[in-house]
């Protein structure tokens, strides 16, 4: 029964062989050149709970970029550079219920304030903000604290930021609006490169299951026990994350799942699950959890990482309510 041993990895393989099926019938972010090379029935998982126990199953190590998962990263790093309220004077905490890319409401509202930091316009936006003059002084920002948490210095994945840079014509536009606008405190070519730059760092699932787990405990590592961020600063990303981290899918997955959670569309998942009592299985003691399945479906969110994170969330029993 998983019910009394959840750890039992066996039962994982099992969910992770179902589910990965489901990726054959997606399409990888091929709007993205490099990303369409990506293998369709790839599923990987790693799961770390606040004692240190670890279980993984599937494709959990093979790399992949952040893609919109750094938007949470870059939301800490920003806050912790240049303080919260000075971040969110320049961009809101509303989720919009359209798609990550959209351009729609930075001119149906004056004065085209992006509305959120998990969407594209607002990813931008806290990518200028970063301390730091230059673009490679602002990724430094963000690489110091991917590194804190994972415990090795990250790698920008070239091709895929060659791939992007050569066509991100909707995100230059997205950035030529917000320059327009006065939200950006860089030039729109550097803004475009720490964006661009920080989604093309290339991690694996054991790396974001780190970082969800180090959400969970409100900014603290239990593995290394040290305080990584402050506490406010973890409460209000993870508030971000429940309302917009799956883009436009957010509600569902809130109502349905329940937990802070932060999709890219390389197919990666960030999950953070709360701890919660009684404790009777181990991921209930609070977890971080990585997912990488690269098929995603229309909001951009990994299929077979979607149906896997809400089965576990129903057999484990997780949930932030
Ligand atoms: N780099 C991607 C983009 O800007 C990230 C989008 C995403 O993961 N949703 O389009």
């Amino acid at each position: 029964n998983v019910k009394n041993d959840p750890r039992e990895a066996k039962y994982l393989d099992e969910w992770v062989m179902k589910y990965r099926l489901l990726g054959m019938k997606g399409r990888c972010a091929d709007y993205i050149p490099a990303l369409g090379e990506s293998n369709l029935s790839d599923l990987g998982v790693y799961i770390i709970s606040s004692d240190g126990g670890e279980i993984k199953s599937g494709d959990w190590e093979i790399p992949f970029t952040l893609q919109s998962i750094s938007k949470v990263i870059s939301f800490i790093a920003a806050c912790l550079g240049r303080g919260i309220s000075y971040v969110l004077e320049r961009v809101d905490v509303e989720p919009t219920g359209d798609a990550f890319n959209s351009i729609v409401r930075l001119e149906m509202h004056t004065p085209g304030k992006p509305f959120n930091p998990m969407i594209n316009a607002g990813a931008i936006t806290v990518a200028s903000l970063q301390y730091g003059e230059s673009p490679e002084q602002k990724l430094e920002s963000i690489y110091a604290i991917i590194e804190k948490m994972v415990g090795k210095r990250p790698t920008v994945n070239e091709k895929v930021f060659q791939s992007e840079w050569k066509t991100a014509n909707r995100n230059r536009a997205l950035a030529y609006y917000l320059k327009e606008n006065g939200f950006l405190e860089s030039g729109v070519e550097e803004a475009l490169e720490v964006y661009l730059k920080q989604c093309s760092i290339e991690v694996n699932t054991k790396d974001i299951a780190r970082i969800g787990l180090i959400l969970s405990q409100n900014g603290y590592d239990p593995i290394r026990k040290r305080q990584v961020f402050p506490k406010e600063i973890a409460k209000l990303i993870k508030g971000l994350m429940l309302t917009c981290g799956m883009y436009n899918a957010s509600g569902k997955f809130a109502a349905f799942v329940g937990i802070p959670a932060k999709s890219g569309v390389s197919g990666g998942i960030m999950a953070s699950v709360p701890a919660r009592y009684p404790q009777e299985l181990p991921c209930q003691m609070g977890c971080g959890i990585g997912i990488y399945g690269p098929a995603i479906d229309e909001h951009g969110n990994s299929i077979a990482g979607v149906e896997l994170l809400k089965h576990l969330a129903k057999v484990w029993d997780f949930n932030s309510f």
